[in-house]
């Protein structure tokens, strides 16, 4: 063979099938599956065609498994959220109890009795498994449920009043995370929304001198992830409801995160019950499932037995319906609140805002040597006293005291990034020169401590 010729069959590729015996693929191959792994393969060749790089083994390894890792690793990935923010909208919400998992995982797996009524064999209804629920926790009358709470404000507005007018307070048209906004809502629900107050004060006459022979409905909407301070005037349900039975209208309310149970009995600010809006009269009431209730992502709707019957006939309601899946779920989560006792205990949501500050210091003082070990000398590492939310709009001004391991020095985005690139990411947040990670939301020690003690490494 001429120089010339040995040259030239150093830069031809062995052959794909050779290619892919190669020893340095074969974890690959048993992930990726042949087919995936020749398709890289001959990307790889073509790549490379006419390199010496062609027929090098461990540098065509490290190209496939890169190119391949988003096919076989999980898009969505599990996370260590040490953000501080209890309920993470980008980081999925509320964390189900076990007794919701085991539902769900059930339904999956088998056939189910989801709209099959066993008593005669007939057809059931999906609602059924979780009206009752609802009803008992928040004494309405009836109950529907649907995908999300933008949902449920879009079908009861649709249902109610299509075509006609809906009073809103000026202080009360929200706009939430993810283009949630109550006039685009209000437009798409094909109402037309009749703006009364201004900004900072509605008083009950502006409602009153708004209702007209176009009027369908009276909204009140819990403004979730703000709150007007200072010189202020909202309408309570309890001044506007008589107003307006009295000229025969519903007055609907949004209600955001909602909750089944007073958050005052864990220390914790109030919040607006379900059971609260109905009782005081308010006709129908929305709220959501992921948020502070604790389940999974659902739209509830409760309210009078005439109303909730014309919502859920509406063909809307058959576009956002829920699966069997998040329905299991959801029943199951609301059986946790029949004992009330022990939701701190199985309830992932309430077991985290209930959690006392020092009992997160003390594991916060626990985890510090193993993080600073982890982080090593380029930064100060230490514990700091912070403060958190409870996240998807409850109670924006409140502000849970917790304690976060940090981390101080230059370089806290790179930091941050070696921490989210964990083989479990941790996410947690920069706020005034340091990289926290709050603990209030560490559920699983051991996978973290295990993760940390390898992260040098
Ligand atoms: C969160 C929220 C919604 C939207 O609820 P989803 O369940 O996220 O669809 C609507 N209104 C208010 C006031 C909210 O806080």
């Amino acid at each position: 063979m001429s120089r010339a010729d040995r040259a030239e069959s150093a830069l031809r590729p062995p052959s794909i099938d050779r290619m892919s015996a190669w020893p340095a693929l074969a974890p690959l191959r048993s992930r990726a599956g042949h087919k995936l792994l020749v398709e890289t393969l001959r990307a790889w060749v073509e790549a490379r065609r006419g390199t010496p790089d062609v027929a090098d083994e461990t540098a065509c390894a490290a190209w496939c498994s890169e190119r391949l890792a988003g096919l076989i690793e999980p898009s969505q990935r599990r996370a260590f959220n040490l953000t501080g923010t209890v309920l993470h909208t980008n980081l999925g919400r509320a964390l189900m109890a076990e007794e919701a998992i085991e539902a769900a995982v059930a339904a999956m797996r088998s056939p189910t009795t989801l709209e099959y009524d066993l008593a005669d064999g007939g057809r059931g209804e999906r609602d059924d498994h979780i009206a009752p629920w609802l009803c008992r926790l928040t004494a309405a009358e009836a109950a529907t449920a649907v995908n999300n709470n933008a949902g449920a404000v879009l079908l009861v507005l649709a249902a109610l009043a299509a075509g006609k007018e809906v009073i809103v307070s000026r202080g009360e048209l929200i706009e939430i995370g993810g283009a949630f906004r109550i006039p685009d809502i209000m437009a798409r629900a094909g109402c037309r929304l009749v703006e009364v107050g201004t900004t900072n004060r509605t008083h009950l006459k502006d409602y009153a001198e708004a209702i007209g022979p176009e009027t369908a409905a009276i909204m009140k909407v819990h403004p979730s992830n703000y709150a007007v301070q200072g010189f202020t005037k909202s309408v309570t349900a309890a001044e506007l409801v008589p107003l307006a039975r009295s000229k025969g209208l519903p007055v609907i309310e949004d209600l955001g995160s909602g909750t089944l149970v007073d958050l005052e009995t864990w220390g914790l600010p109030h919040e607006p019950t379900a059971r609260e809006a109905i009782e005081a009269g308010i006709d129908v009431v929305t709220f959501s499932g992921d948020k502070l209730l604790g389940g999974p992502q659902a739209g509830l709707i409760v309210g009078s037995k005439a109303l909730i019957g014309r919502i859920a006939k509406n063909p809307l309601k058959r576009a956002l319906r829920l699966d069997k899946v998040r329905l299991a779920a959801l029943e199951a989560t609301l059986r946790l609140y029949a004992d009330p006792e022990k939701l701190v205990q199985r309830l992932p949501t309430i077991r985290m805002l209930a959690r006392p500050p020092l009992e997160i210091r003390a594991l916060a003082e626990k985890l510090l040597p193993l993080f600073a070990a982890a982080v090593g000398t380029s930064h100060q590492c230490g514990i700091q006293p912070v403060r958190g939310q409870i996240g998807s709009g409850a109670l924006p001004v409140d502000l849970l005291p917790s304690f976060a391991l940090c981390a101080r020095g230059k370089g806290l985005d790179k930091l941050a990034d070696k921490f989210r690139k964990q083989p479990i990411p941790v996410i947690g947040r920069i706020e005034d020169g340091a990289l926290l990670f709050d603990l209030r939301t560490l559920d699983d020690e051991t996978a973290f401590t295990a993760q940390l003690k390898n992260f040098a490494a």
